[in-house]
């Protein structure tokens, strides 16, 4: 049986969508690219913008025409944001409810008259450069603009144990990267154990390379954290901090739990304790309310940090959020002129933080070589890397080097 999956969205789906995989394999099924006559598809949604779901529903659609034989299935968000009917008027087959979707394998397996045997626990394999460690789901932060509590549902954590056993054995398997993920990983909560006594015992793990931790909503942990990665070099120095905006007012709109000046304050604590951090954030551009004052208010604050790593979208209604329901919706156009704005100042702010990294060391997880033999891959601090000197076999290993020049961003480096 040949399977294929087309995942959309976060990481968190990429996670899942790689264990899915791996418990297909298990089962002896072939998985296949998307263009590769499978027998079965799955289509793990995303709908945290109305271009996402867009672009969902539309490649359901274009794909049914193309794929008259095929099982499809729908899993993830766009199972709790859009009615079964309408999924099923495209096509879809079978579609798998959040409360199913640890059985998703299982349930599709039985669909298709497979015995199941055990899959719930393969060995991972190495179809990513790094692997993705889930540690959690859910989130009950229930800011006004997001549809993600209402599709996830509200916060539940793996336990400590279990942690420790998938991050061994994607160890086992070869990975020299793990990323630490979730939908809100700052909700890590399992009796006693946060995400600050997680970290510590993922990041003592025998043969760990590195550890890197995806997104962490500000106001929560993120201080516990930067004093692990200043303590532990086994923490990519990274770190994602979603601001959403600068501004007080938009800020409390979203129901954000911080203010900019407080969480201004708490980055210019992280920086003194991991000098040359590597630091991220996401802003949503034309929030609801979002005066032209209030914009410049979030681009000066984000100039004035030393941010280095900008994710910038335009704001999109997601039905059912307060958000959505709010006066003084700015206009589309408006939104994407001041997110281009933002991507501008992202690409100076990456610059910068790329030149001062000129003549130092860093670490490259190498993912592939280009046809002159230079590696590429990512540093801990997250910026891209193109490296000479490194023998071709250390394909998706760890690999340091110093750097010579940085171009748009990329750090060109040769191995030490
Ligand atoms: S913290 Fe806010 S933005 Fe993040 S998933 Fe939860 S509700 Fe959505």
């Amino acid at each position: 049986m040949r399977v294929a999956f087309k995942t959309f969205g976060c990481r968190l789906n990429r996670a899942e969508t790689a264990q899915y995989e791996d418990e297909f394999a298990a089962a002896g099924c072939e998985i296949v690219p998307l263009g590769a006559e499978p027998d079965i598809v799955v289509f793990h949604t995303c709908v945290v913008t109305a271009a996402a779901e867009n672009e969902c529903l539309r490649l359901i659609r274009s794909q049914r025409k193309k794929k008259a034989n095929s099982l499809f299935v729908v899993s993830g968000c766009a199972v709790h944001a859009i009615p079964e009917e309408r999924l099923l008027s495209l096509g879809v087959d079978l579609v798998i409810a959040r409360a199913n979707k640890d059985m998703l394998t299982p349930t599709i397996l039985r669909k298709v008259g497979l015995a199941q045997g055990d899959v719930s626990a393969p060995a991972p394999t190495r179809k990513m450069s790094r692997a993705l460690l889930k540690v959690q789901d859910g989130c009950d932060f229930f800011c006004s603009y997001c549809i993600v509590p209402h599709t996830r549902g509200l916060p539940h954590s793996k336990p400590m144990e279990e942690c420790l056993k998938n991050a061994s054995a994607f160890i086992a398997a070869g990975f020299s990267e793990i990323v630490v993920t979730g939908c809100n990983i700052a909700c890590y909560a399992h009796g006693s154990d946060r995400l600050p006594q997680l970290l510590a015992a993922l990041a003592a793990l025998p043969g760990l390379g590195r550890l890197r931790v995806s997104s962490i909503e500000p106001g929560t942990v993120e201080t516990e954290v930067a004093q692990l990665m200043a303590a532990n070099d086994k923490l990519c120095r990274f770190l994602h901090l979603p601001a959403q905006s600068g501004d007080n007012d938009i800020l409390a709109r979203m129901g954000r739990r911080y203010t900019a000046d407080q969480l201004a304050q708490t980055i210019s604590d992280i920086v003194k304790l991991v000098p040359g951090l590597g630091l991220g954030t996401d802003i949503i551009a034309g929030f609801p309310g979002e005066t032209r004052e209030a914009f410049g208010n979030t681009r000066a604050w984000l100039a004035a940090l030393p941010f280095n790593n900008l994710h910038i979208f335009p704001y999109s209604e997601r039905p059912g959020t307060p958000a959505a329901a709010f006066d003084n919706q700015v206009p589309l156009a408006e939104r994407k002129e001041r997110a281009r704005q933002l991507i501008d100042l992202g690409s100076d702010l990456r610059n910068k933080f790329a030149d001062a990294c000129v003549g130092h060391r860093s670490e490259l997880l190498v993912e592939r070589f280009d046809k002159n033999g230079l590696a590429h891959g990512w540093s801990g601090e997250y910026l891209p890397c193109v490296v000479s000197g490194v023998p071709r076999d250390r394909r998706r290993s760890l690999v340091n080097f110093r750097t010579d020049c940085s171009a748009g961003g990329t750090l060109h480096g040769t191995a030490c």
